[in-house]
């Protein structure tokens, strides 16, 4: 067995529920999401998250965050 560097910072694979998994760096070997940004609706292009981030940009520019 391979010994790196950092022993305990190892590659981790995330699964979600919806099937999808991706490689992150963590300390964890392996770790389960409910949701990921494949299935987040924010990414889905939902009409309705399409609003949503309307009402946060107005919210962003009430309280001058970029
Ligand atoms: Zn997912």
């Amino acid at each position: 067995m391979k010994k790196g560097i950092h022993p305990n910072y190892d590659k981790a694979k995330i699964t979600c529920v919806c099937g999808e998994s991706f490689e992150t760096g963590s300390t964890k070997k392996e770790m389960r999401v409910e949701i990921c940004s494949k299935c987040h609706p924010f990414y889905t292009g939902s009409q309705r998250m399409v609003e949503t981030r309307g009402r946060a940009e107005k919210f962003r520019k009430k309280y001058g965050l970029k």
